[in-house]
C-alpha cells in the first residue's frame, strides 16, 4: 500500500508509475454519510432556493443584508469544518466539498462568505492552532459569533504571495503588526484574520502566520469593494496599525508562515472545486430547460446538434472536475498528506469547467442571457474570479508542472551521485545506476515498466486504461526529457512548462473517470455504469487528442513566434499593423 505521507499519484505519474491503490476504490460517500448529506442538502435547498430572486438584488446592490448572514449562521454554516468537540459539524473534505457544492447552485457570493470562512479564514487554526487556541476560538467562529478572513495579499504582493510588507516586530510579549491587506474575503464582516507579516526583515521568506481580531485596537477594514462578479460577497482592505498581537496568537513557527499560508490555500482547493461543481449542475439544469422551450426554425433549440453538443460537453466538464474534485477530498479524508499536486489540478481543472459551462449556457440562451432578468450573466461574472484567487491558474500550472518536474530532477541527481558512487563503491553506485537505467529504458520501451500499468480497473475499461498508460508514459518521457535540455532554467520555461501540466491536469481528470467509472462498474454492474461509460468515452476521446498536442508542443518550437510579437507589443506599446 502507498504510504500516505509520501504518496501522491501525479508526482509518481511523472515518474512513469502508475501508483493505482491511490485511486481505486473510487471514493464514495457510505449509507450513513449518503443519508446525513441528504438531510443538509434538503435544508439548505429549503433555506436557499426561495432566496432565488433576493440573490440577484443583492448582486445588483452589492450587499448582503446581515439578517441573511444571520440565518446562514442559524443553520451552522459557519461551522461545517469546525470539529464536534468544538460546536461544529466536523465536515470532512469530501461532505464539506459537497455543501459548498450545494450552496453554489444558487448562488457564488454565498458560496464564497461560507467558504472564505471555513476554507481559508479559520483552516490555519484547524491545521496548526494550539489546543489553547483551537479552545479559545473554534467554538466561536462555529456558531458564526466569530467570521474568518485570510489575509495575505498585498498591494504588492499577489501571485508573489513571499513579498509581502506587513510587518510584526516583537515587542515584549507582543508582537506589533503594520501594513495593509487588499481584496480581503469577509473583510468587511470579519472579527478574526488569519494575517501573514514579514517577522524578519533581513531578506524573503521569514514570515509568520498570526491570528488577529476585530476587537484589537488598530485594525480596520476599508470600503466594500464595487466588483465585477460575487457582487455581495465581502471583499475589502483591511489595515493593521501598531496592532499589539499577543504571542500567544503565532499559528504555527514563527518564521514558517509562508508554509502555513501555502497549506491553508492547499487544503482549501476542494471546497472551491465543490462550489464550481454545484454552479455548473445548475447552469446544466437552465439550459437544458431552455434548450427544450425555446423554438427556432419551427423546433426547439434542443433539436439542433449544435445545442445538444453543447449540453453533452457540459455534462462531461461537471463530471470530470466532480471526478477530480471528489477524489481529492477522499485522499484528504483518507489521511493521504502529500495532495498539493492533486488539489491544484482540482482547482484549474473546475474554475475552467465552471468558465466554459457558464459561457456555453448563456450562448444557449442567446440574447436573453446576455439580460440581466436571467441568471446566466450572473453566473459569468460570478465565476470569472475563480481562475484568479487561491492562486491565478498561471501560477498553479507553473507549480504543477515544476512538482513533476523536480522528482525526474531528484531522480537525476540520485543518478549524478550513483555515478559518483560507482566510482567509489562499484557495488552499491552500481546497483543505484542500474535501477534508474532500467526504468528509463522500460519508459523508452514500455516493456517492464514496474506499476506502468493497471491492473485493477474494470476488464471493460481496457481500451481507456490502455490510452491513459500509453500517454502516462509519453509524459514522464517528456518530463524527462525537459528536465535534460533545460535543468535548473526549467522555471523560465513557462510554455513547456504549461504545456506539461495540461497534460497532466487531463491525464489526472481522466483517471479519476476511470477509478469513478470501474467502481461503479464493480459494484453496480455494467449496464447501471452505461451512462458513465458514455462520458468517460467523450471524455477519453477529447483528452486523448489534447494530451498528444501538449506534450508535442513542449519539443515544438511554434508557440515561441508568439513571444516574439509579445516583445514587438512589448516595445511600442500597441498593436502595430492598423491599416490607416
Ligand atoms: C474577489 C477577490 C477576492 C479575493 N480574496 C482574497 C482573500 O480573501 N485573501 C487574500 O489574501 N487574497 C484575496 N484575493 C487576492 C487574490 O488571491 C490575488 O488577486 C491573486 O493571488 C493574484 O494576485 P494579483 O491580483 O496581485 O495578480 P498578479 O500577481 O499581479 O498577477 C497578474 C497576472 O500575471 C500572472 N502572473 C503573475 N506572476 C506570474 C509569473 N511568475 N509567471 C507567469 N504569470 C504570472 C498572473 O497569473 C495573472 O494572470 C482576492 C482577489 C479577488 C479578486
Amino acid at each position: 500500500m502507498p504510504d500516505k505521507k509520501t504518496a501522491s499519484f501525479m508526482r509518481s505519474l511523472c515518474l512513469g508509475q502508475i501508483e493505482e491503490e491511490i485511486l481505486l476504490p473510487y471514493p464514495e460517500p457510505t449509507v450513513q454519510e449518503k443519508e446525513t448529506l441528504s438531510a443538509v442538502v434538503a435544508s439548505l435547498k429549503a433555506m436557499l432556493a426561495p432566496h432565488e430572486r433576493d440573490f440577484a438584488a443583492w448582486d445588483a446592490a452589492a450587499e448582503m443584508p446581515a439578517a441573511f448572514v444571520r440565518e446562514l449562521k442559524e443553520a451552522g454554516l459557519f461551522g461545517l469544518v469546525v470539529p464536534e468537540a468544538h460546536g461544529g459539524m466536523g465536515l470532512g473534505a469530501t461532505a464539506y466539498a459537497r455543501v459548498l457544492q450545494e450552496i453554489g447552485r444558487y448562488d457564488g457570493s454565498t458560496a464564497l462568505t461560507v467558504g472564505a470562512h471555513s476554507s481559508i479564514g479559520m483552516r490555519g487554526l484547524l491545521l496548526f492552532g494550539t489546543a489553547e487556541q483551537r479552545a479559545r476560538y473554534l467554538p466561536r467562529l462555529a456558531t458564526g459569533e466569530l467570521v474568518a478572513a485570510f489575509c495575505l495579499t498585498e498591494p504588492g504582493a499577489g501571485s508573489d504571495a513571499a513579498g509581502i510588507k506587513t510587518t510584526a516586530v516583537r515587542d515584549g510579549g507582543d508582537w506589533v503588526l503594520n501594513g495593509e491587506k487588499i481584496w480581503i474575503t469577509n473583510g468587511g464582516i470579519a472579527d478574526l484574520f488569519t494575517v501573514f507579516a514579514k517577522t524578519s526583515l533581513d531578506g524573503r521568506g521569514h514570515i509568520t502566520a498570526f491570528v488577529v481580531t476585530r476587537d484589537m485596537k488598530g485594525v480596520t477594514s476599508g470600503k466594500h469593494e464595487d466588483k465585477m462578479g460575487i457582487r455581495a460577497s465581502s471583499t475589502t482592505s483591511v489595515a493593521f496599525e501598531d496592532v499589539r498581537v499577543p504571542a500567544a496568537n503565532v499559528l504555527g513557527e514563527v518564521g514558517k508562515g509562508f508554509k502555513v499560508a501555502m497549506r491553508i490555500l492547499n487544503a482549501g482547493r476542494t471546497g472551491l472545486g465543490g462550489g464550481c461543481v454545484g454552479g455548473m449542475k445548475r447552469l446544466i439544469e437552465l439550459a437544458s430547460a431552455h434548450a427544450r422551450e425555446r423554438v427556432q426554425f419551427g423546433r426547439p433549440l434542443a433539436k439542433f446538434e449544435t445545442i445538444r453538443h453543447k449540453l453533452g460537453r457540459m455534462v462531461v466538464d461537471c463530471y470530470a472536475a466532480e471526478s477530480v474534485v471528489n477524489l481529492v477530498a477522499g485522499l484528504v479524508d483518507r489521511g493521504y498528506e502529500e495532495v498539493a499536486v492533486e488539489s491544484a489540478v482540482s482547482k484549474v481543472l473546475a474554475t475552467e469547467a465552471l468558465w466554459r459551462t457558464a459561457d456555453e449556457a448563456l450562448q444557449i440562451a442567446g440574447g436573453a442571457g446576455y439580460m440581466r432578468e436571467l441568471p446566466y450573466e450572473r453566473a459569468v461574472r460570478d465565476s470569472r474570479v475563480n481562475r484568479i484567487f487561491e492562486g491565478t491558474n498561471e501560477i498553479l500550472r507553473l507549480f504543477i508542472a515544476l512538482a513533476a518536474v523536480n522528482d525526474v530532477s531528484d531522480e537525476l541527481a540520485d543518478l549524478a551521485e550513483s555515478m559518483r558512487g560507482v566510482l567509489a563503491d562499484p557495488i552499491k553506485g552500481f546497483g543505484l545506476l542500474s535501477d534508474y537505467a532500467k526504468r528509463r529504458a522500460s519508459l523508452a520501451t514500455g516493456l517492464g515498466r514496474p506499476k506502468g500499468r493497471f491492473t485493477l480497473i474494470a476488464a471493460q475499461l481496457a481500451e481507456e486504461a490502455r490510452q491513459f498508460e500509453d500517454q502516462a508514459r509519453a509524459l514522464a518521457l517528456a518530463a524527462d526529457r525537459l528536465l535534460r535540455r533545460h535543468g535548473k532554467r526549467i522555471v523560465d520555461e513557462q510554455l513547456a512548462c504549461r504545456r506539461l501540466a495540461d497534460a497532466m491536469i487531463d491525464l489526472f481528470a481522466l483517471a479519476a473517470i476511470l477509478a469513478r467509472v470501474s467502481t461503479r462498474i464493480e459494484d453496480h454492474g455494467e449496464t447501471a455504469a452505461a451512462p458513465e461509460r458514455d462520458v468517460l468515452r467523450a471524455f477519453a476521446a477529447e483528452a486523448r487528442g489534447r494530451v498528444d498536442a501538449a506534450l508535442a508542443g513542449i519539443d515544438a518550437d511554434g508557440e515561441r513566434r508568439l513571444l516574439v510579437l509579445g516583445d514587438h507589443v512589448l516595445e511600442s506599446g500597441r498593436y502595430g499593423w492598423d491599416n490607416l
